[in-house]
């Protein structure tokens, strides 16, 4: 980088002509004049009596926390539902074995702080202070370490001279442990301590508020969800999670003090041996009964034949896409366009599957074949990393990249670094290895794991990534036992877990880590304040405040913007809040204010007042412009010092100021069916301004998130890269609803503010020689090309990483992965956490088949497909997709299948659901043709950082029946086994939910009985059905039922589902059919022709 040095720019002068001055209100042209006086009655409005200049505005010495020993310990747990990386459990326990013990939360270890710690060295990321890339300087290595004996990379930021004291090592912090001192002896969330000393993690108590409907906090990824409930301050008592079960209160009438979602614990705890804290017993969505569960299983698997498809197909069968023989009706009922000869009832389809695995990620001295990601499982940590936290797409690594090519699979890893534990994993370990810091290898800076080998009476160990001989550090030393190993090796996480944490010495760090800062930007323009979105806005940030981390190092700040940008100077000694007004737009500034920003501790009741004030202020608000990109980037101004999370309420298209947008497409014209072949071109950023103010903003560790909550054209295409930049994400509710949106709203706030996160993070992955990384995908800012910088990082955020072989891998030798986090707990803590994966090398193209990870490699397609669809052609996109299909497929028919099977198509078993999930793909709303603009685009930002245990549904969602409910009482899960994705199953008599993890679209059919109707829906004909749907609960059995289905799977996809009725010769139908995969549609294969399809371009590549 060759940015200036790094000086904290003081903000200009504020001038006083663009204040407004106190007393009469002067409001600034066009910034709604008409409107304020009258709202600002409660306001007292600063003339920018500005500190001294140069005044610090970040933390001063009497405002810098305390040192941690002198903190209160964590709050009740009934009083601080659930957050993750808590204030602090007593520092360093010497004894490893203390893992059973406390474990300290997610960032624990208070007392690191107050060491002594370097003096602020200026932002990270400025030129001269690059920031820290675990010790080796960004740009000076690649993925090939430097020749051996070459000079040591980067003398002055290697790792500290050995000779430190050894190791010592602590319980871990678990990222999703509550609170710490608490957590062996309660629950942090109230929740009985089912697994003896390890506290559930998450399960946040749902707790009853004045929202209508609001989920638990996820308990698990992708399996039991988060979100908790709505205003925490009317319910200081959350419920247990995992207490028996009381009936769960109707979603939106749920009486305050009973939790809104069903957990069923007593039954869960006797089927599972290792099961503590409630889980979902739902059979995990999709898992693949289909696909070896056995860990290690080393026997080849059958593959899959088809016997119903014909070696050569009748020309007749059926066209190519786009002229499909069988006209597509969405009223089509049960009609299926099925070739005679195939058997639909024969074809691969998804399994549920309801046991829970035990997973052991190594089992005799070799890596084990991870299950499902989509499967439910409990993994031990025997050496290799849990697959929740990083998992390749083939298991088994090919020793060339002929033998990779040939295969047709990709070679990639999938790393969440932050994934939620299951409730029954230990925590993660802490390790602190004091002044001397993490042991290292000396050439290519790769951590100490289970997979380094020790050597000559452990004088020496060679680098299981580089090769390299090591000395080993005198204090480090450890005789060897008759296996090789080291006699400490299982008292040490770092020599026997796949995955540990690091205490981060100064080497790594820049600056002191930087303090937790919250900024909240409300777009207050006209059209924001009449759709009631301002309001929820302000009503989510109020009730979530209290979600925010505990202690004085959280720090919180707000500002409304329309045409101006109001500050809002909240300190407690004033009795209100100041507003200060900033007009300019184009060059934009802060007021000179020390107080913009401060301790939330110093100004709840304040902010409180403001948030409950401004929808009444802006009431009469006539300006319908909104500075988006203004406010933004004077929100970061004000957090420039400090860094931090930027959450931003945007309405309306942002239409003034810097980075403002303009509407590309009229609105009605805004979709790609216009046949235009440049339509692509629409889901690119207009241009570079905001993408240029984003790489700022992640300069200095300001991460943003953009909740849209529109019924408009906002260019998500544009806008959405300021998220994806600086390790953000996008929220959309479109159309934005007044009645049912502001419950989603505050659950998406509450969790995202919640869920286990750090900041200020870089992250690197790192593999064996042979191998090089190839390329990263996900939300961040790369300036350099081995490291990713996250401003922050969080349990949902996914990054791929691929690779590419630079040389044979030797065959006899497992190939190793390793990825470094280094990162600030939100409670101030600098952290290295070391993910480790080695894995067998092969030269056989059958092992690859047989240890293919289906869902990971389909993310990985998945993310492919989005990241091409801004500069491709739609329909290029859809044929790239269904040609890695067929040549994964027809690798494996030509160099694997024995030769009497020239006839059928021949699937592998662990990649038997591959034609499907490619035709969902191709299905997709993101790979559709016809579809908003916007939607396209948010779907693109989704899929770039989704994990790969919400990639399937995405695509293919789940279909659950729900009138009958009741009746059944052949599956004892809460959630009943899907349906095939198929319209034979949709009668119209019925009521059903097909949910995807973003949004559950619930159809009604034409002939639904009446009174199931008035159960679920309180309304006796479809006639009366409001068009917006708030599911309320009613006092009947089927009413409790559909509400517990519904927020279990909210729990388990970790996102409060948005909910839309869709009905039976209406577009909602329409669309609602769309997702119906295995039918017909115009232009798009039905299933079995997919697979006919497959099958004759595989016969015809034969030959
Ligand atoms: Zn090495």
């Amino acid at each position: 980088m060759a940015s200036s040095p790094p000086q904290q720019q003081p903000p200009p002068p504020f001038a006083a002509q663009n204040l407004t001055a106190q007393g009469p209100v002067q409001v600034p042209p066009g910034s709604g004049a008409g409107a304020l006086p009258g709202a600002f009655a409660n306001l007292q409005i600063s003339r920018g009596a500005a500190p001294p200049p140069g005044a610090p505005r970040g933390l001063t010495p009497q405002q810098a926390p305390p040192a941690f020993a002198a903190r209160p310990g964590p709050p009740p747990a009934a009083a601080r539902p659930a957050f993750p990386g808590s204030p602090p459990a007593p520092p360093f326990v010497r004894a490893p074995t203390a893992a059973t013990s406390a474990s300290p939360p997610f960032g624990g270890q208070p007392g690191l702080v107050s060491q002594p710690l370097p003096p602020f060295g200026g932002p990270p990321g400025a030129a001269s202070q690059p920031p820290p890339s675990f010790g080796v300087p960004p740009g000076v290595v690649s993925q090939a370490p430097p020749p051996f004996g070459g000079p040591p990379a980067a003398v002055s930021q290697a790792p500290p001279p050995f000779g430190g004291p050894p190791a010592t090592a602590s319980q871990a912090p678990s990222p999703f442990v509550g609170h710490t001192v608490a957590a062996s002896q309660a629950a942090p969330f109230g929740g009985p301590l089912v697994a003896g000393s390890h506290p559930p993690p998450f399960g946040g108590p749902p707790v009853a508020g004045s929202q209508p409907a609001v989920p638990p906090r996820p308990t698990f990824p992708g399996h039991s969800g988060p979100m908790a409930a709505a205003a925490a301050w009317t319910q200081p008592t959350p419920p247990s999670f995992g207490a028996p079960q009381q009936p769960p209160p109707p979603f939106g009438s749920r009486p305050v003090g009973q939790p809104p979602f069903a957990t069923q614990s007593a039954p869960v705890a006797q089927q599972l041996p290792f099961m503590g804290p409630p889980r979902a017993n739902a059979p995990a969505f999709g898992p693949p009964s289909w696909q070896a569960q056995g860990a290690g299983s080393g026997a080849m698997q059958p593959p899959m034949r088809m016997p119903g498809i014909p070696g050569s197909m009748q020309p007749n069968t059926l066209g190519p896409p786009g002229t499909p023989t069988i006209p597509y009706s969405p009223h089509a009922g049960t009609q299926v366009s099925t070739p005679s000869k195939i058997d639909p009832n024969q074809i691969p389809r998804p399994m549920p599957e309801s046991s829970v695995i035990i997973y052991e990620t190594r089992q005799g001295g070799q890596a084990t074949i991870p299950p499902a990601a989509s499967s439910e499982f409990i993994v031990k940590d025997t050496g290799n990393c849990s697959p929740r936290l990083m998992r390749c797409t083939v298991n088994q690594i090919p020793c060339t990249g002929d033998l990779l090519t040939t295969s047709g699979m990709p070679l990639a890893l999938m790393v969440q670094p932050f994934s939620l534990p299951h409730p029954s994993e230990e925590p993660i370990q802490l390790v602190d290895f004091g002044e001397m810091g993490p042991i290292r290898c000396s050439r290519c800076k790769a951590y100490i794991n289970p997979f380094m080998k020790f050597v000559d009476q452990g004088r020496h160990f060679i680098c299981n990534l580089c090769g390299f001989r090591n000395d080993t550090p005198r204090d480090y030393m450890c005789n060897l036992g008759p296996d090789g190993r080291r006699r400490d090796a299982d008292d040490r996480p770092e020599l026997s877990r796949g995955t540990v944490e690091f205490v981060a010495t100064k080497e790594f760090l820049v600056r002191d880590p930087m303090p937790a800062v919250y900024f909240f930007l409300i777009d207050v323009s006209m059209n924001a304040i009449q759709t009631g979105a301002t309001a929820a806005a302000c009503s989510a940030i109020a009730q979530a405040i209290s979600d925010l981390p505990e202690g004085p190092r959280t720090m919180v700040g707000i500002a409304t913007f329309d045409s101006a940008i109001h500050f809002y100077s909240l300190k407690r000694a004033q009795q209100q809040p100041l507003m200060l007004i900033v007009p300019d737009v184009q060059d934009v500034y802060t007021p000179l204010q020390t107080d913009l920003i401060l301790p939330v501790s110093e100004c709840r009741e304040n902010l409180e007042q403001l948030l409950e004030s401004i929808p009444n202020m802006f009431e009469n608000n006539r300006v319908a412009d909104s500075a988006f990109g203004a406010a933004m980037k004077a929100g970061f101004l004000a957090m420039k010092s400090t860094g931090g999370k930027l959450l931003v309420f945007q309405s309306v298209l942002p239409s003034l100021g810097v980075g403002s947008l303009s509407a590309r497409e009229a609105e009605g014209r805004a979709n790609i069916t216009t046949g235009d072949k440049e339509a692509h071109k629409l889901l690119q950023p207009v241009d570079n301004t905001l993408k240029t103010m984003a790489l700022e903003f992640a300069e200095y560790q300001v991460c943003v998130d953009v909740f849209l909550t529109t019924q408009s054209y906002v260019d998500i295409a544009s806008i959405s890269v300021v998220p994806q930049t600086t390790g953000g994400r996008v929220y959309y509710y479109y159309p934005f609803s007044a009645l049912s949106d502001p419950a989603k709203l505050f659950n998406d706030l509450r969790w995202n503010i919640s869920r286990p996160q750090g900041f200020e993070a870089v992250m690197r992955v790192r593999c064996s020689q042979g191998l090089q990384v190839q390329d990263y995908f996900g939300n961040f800012c790369k300036r350099v090309p081995t490291d990713i910088d996250l401003p922050a990082i969080d349990s949902d955020k996914t990054v791929m990483v691929t690779f590419k072989h630079d040389d044979k891998l030797p065959e006899n030798v497992e190939c190793g992965f390793q990825c470094a986090l280094l990162y600030t707990t939100v409670y101030g803590q600098r952290r290295i956490r070391v993910i480790n994966l080695s894995l067998s090398c092969t030269n056989l193209l059958a092992n690859l088949f047989r240890c293919a990870d289906l869902e990971t490699q389909f993310a990985c397609f998945l993310k492919q497909a989005a990241n091409g669809i801004p500069t491709s052609p739609l329909p290029r996109i859809r044929d790239e997709a269904t040609n890695t299909c067929i040549n994964i497929l027809q690798s494996y028919r030509k160099h694997c299948a024995s030769v009497t099977s020239s006839g059928q198509l021949i699937l592998p078993e662990a990649l038997k659901l591959l034609p499907l999930y490619t035709l969902a793909l191709v299905k997709s709303v993101g790979l559709r043709t016809d579809g908003r603009l916007d939607d396209h685009s948010y779907w693109i930002s989704l899929v770039s950082s989704i994990s790969v245990v919400l990639a399937v549904p995405l695509v293919f969602p789940r279909l659950i029946p729900i009138h009958d409910l009741i009746s059944r009482d052949d599956d004892d899960s809460l959630v009943p086994s899907p349906l095939m994705l198929n319209s034979e199953n949709v009668q119209e008599d019925g009521i059903y939910l097909l949910e995807n993890g973003e949004d559950g679209l619930i159809y009604l059919g034409n002939m639904v009985n009446p009174a199931t109707l008035e159960q679920i829906f309180g309304v006796s004909s479809l006639a009366a059905l409001p068009v917006q749907l708030a599911l309320d609960q009613f006092d009947n059995e089927l009413s409790r039922k559909v509400n517990e289905v519904v927020n279990e799977i909210r729990r388990q996809r970790c996102s409060y589902l948005r909910l839309r009725l869709c009905r039976r010769g209406e577009p909602s139908g329409d669309f609602f059919r769309s997702f119906l995969i295995e039918d017909k549609a115009p232009g798009v294969f039905s299933y079995v022709e997919f697979l006919v399809h497959v099958h004759r371009q595989i016969q015809s590549k034969m030959t």
